[in-house]
C-alpha cells in the first residue's frame, strides 16, 4: 500500500513539474503571437480619442468604403502616421495607384513599425497589416504589387494621418 502511494505521489509530482513547464512553454508562445504594445489603451480611451470611424478600423478591423478617403488620391510628398498613435509608416515615395479605392503602398517607410499577421476572416486567408506600436488595424497586404516587391498593401486612409514634408 505505502509503495503505491508512494508512486502515486511521486507521478503526480512529475506530473506537475510536465504541467507547469507546458505552460510556460504556452505562456511564451503567447506572447510572442500577441506582443506587448508600446501604446496600451482601454477600449474606452480608444473609443474617446478616436472618431467612430477611426475606431471602427484601427481597434474592429473594419473597412472604409472604396474612394471614400481623401488620402487616397494624394499625391503630395510627406508621410503617412498611424491615426491612433503617430508612428510614421508609410511614405509618399513608395505610394501607387492601385485603382482599387484605398490608398496603397508597395513597402512599408520601417518594416519595424509594422506587423504582418495571417487573417482567417471572410473565410480566406489574408494578411492583415498593423500598426506594431499600438496594435491599430490598418488594411491588408497583396501579393500582387508593382516592382521592386511585388507587393500592395492595401490601406484604409482614414487609420493614417498624413503629414506633408
Ligand atoms: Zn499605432
Amino acid at each position: 500500500m505505502r509503495r503505491i502511494r508512494l508512486i502515486t505521489l511521486a507521478s503526480t509530482i512529475i506530473g506537475l513539474l510536465s504541467f507547469s513547464c507546458t505552460t510556460n512553454a504556452q505562456k511564451q508562445k503567447e506572447q510572442e503571437k500577441e506582443p506587448v504594445r508600446q501604446v496600451q489603451k482601454t477600449k474606452e480611451e480608444w473609443k474617446n480619442q478616436l472618431t467612430a470611424m477611426q475606431y471602427t478600423v484601427l481597434r474592429e478591423k473594419g473597412t472604409e468604403r472604396a474612394f471614400s478617403s481623401p488620402l487616397n488620391a494624394n499625391k503630395q510628398k510627406g508621410v503617412y502616421k498611424c491615426a491612433a498613435c503617430g508612428t510614421p509608416l508609410f511614405s509618399s515615395q513608395h505610394k501607387f495607384e492601385s485603382g482599387t479605392g484605398w490608398p496603397s503602398f508597395y513597402k512599408p517607410l520601417h518594416a519595424n513599425n509594422v506587423e504582418e499577421r495571417a487573417d482567417h476572416e471572410l473565410g480566406m486567408v489574408r494578411t492583415e497589416v498593423l500598426c506594431k506600436v499600438c496594435g491599430g488595424h490598418l488594411g491588408h497586404v497583396f501579393e500582387d504589387g508593382p516592382a521592386p516587391t511585388g507587393l500592395r498593401y492595401c490601406l484604409n486612409g482614414v487609420a493614417l494621418n498624413f503629414e506633408k514634408k
